[in-house]
């Protein structure tokens, strides 16, 4: 069974790690969003079937893949050349940048990264916010290491700031809007980073590596993509 979690050769098993609106959440108990629609679409164009959903903390997404627990991370993770030493992606399905976010109306309303000088600030463990705040804020000597609060989930750091006990966040825009349309939360600004989203796998599952791409393909090329977009952004 070269395909780790499923007991059928061509089943496959997702994980991911909710709270990150609107890719990944549970309502109602039930796991929903853009990336399960959507890798759910994609894996009807396979041969693949997939045949349960995980839900890890973020940081034990890459970990999770690699000890064959689930066969795929559908979790709005980006591309990186660092995450590519250890796993594998699909080709792109979804391009974001990073956002600052404050409480709604609060004291802190940075312009720019170099605003936050002083402050405490939050991400979520493991993400390329966390590499953002680790690389332009801590290393560039603007705030100090113990002025950096790694959280498991977003949704924790994000009650912080509602709080008024974290002075910002740094997260993927679509999400950070996803959160000021109904919390107490605002986005501060905006900067680019050309993040692309895709789905993990190992790297020697390059069968099912092709079969996501040209899944992604096809379902980009039908009405579905649309479809799926418009269900879970106002687009
Ligand atoms: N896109 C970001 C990353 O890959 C955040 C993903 C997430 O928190 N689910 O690190």
């Amino acid at each position: 069974d070269d395909d780790g979690a499923g007991d059928d050769e061509n089943e496959i098993v997702a994980g991911t790690a909710p709270g990150f609106e609107p890719f990944e959440m549970v309502i109602d108990g039930e796991l929903v969003g853009f990336d399960i629609d959507l890798l759910e679409a994609v894996v009807d164009e396979t041969e693949y079937e997939l045949a349960d959903w995980q839900e890890i903390e973020f940081d034990g997404l890459i970990p999770s893949l690699e000890n064959e627990n689930i066969d795929v991370i559908a979790a709005a993770m980006t591309i990186t050349e660092d995450r590519q030493e250890t796993i594998a992606f699909s080709d792109p399905y979804y391009s974001a940048d990073q956002t600052v976010l404050v409480q709604e109306g609060g004291d802190v309303q940075p312009d720019e990264l170099e605003d936050l000088e002083g402050h405490n600030v939050g991400a979520q463990s493991g993400t390329t916010g966390e590499g953002i705040v680790e690389d332009e804020l801590i290393a560039e000597g603007l705030i100090d290491d113990g002025d950096y609060d790694s959280y498991d989930n977003y949704v924790l750091a994000v009650e912080e700031l509602e709080r008024g006990t974290l002075d910002a966040i740094v997260i993927d825009e679509p999400v950070a809007e996803s959160f000021a349309a109904d919390r107490d939360v605002e986005i501060a600004f905006t900067f680019e980073t050309g993040e692309e989203y895709g789905f993990g796998v190992r790297q020697e599952d390059d069968d099912l590596q092709q079969a996501l791409s040209e899944g992604i393909e096809a379902v980009q090329e039908s009405s579905e993509y649309d479809e799926i977009t418009q269900e879970w952004f106002d687009e």
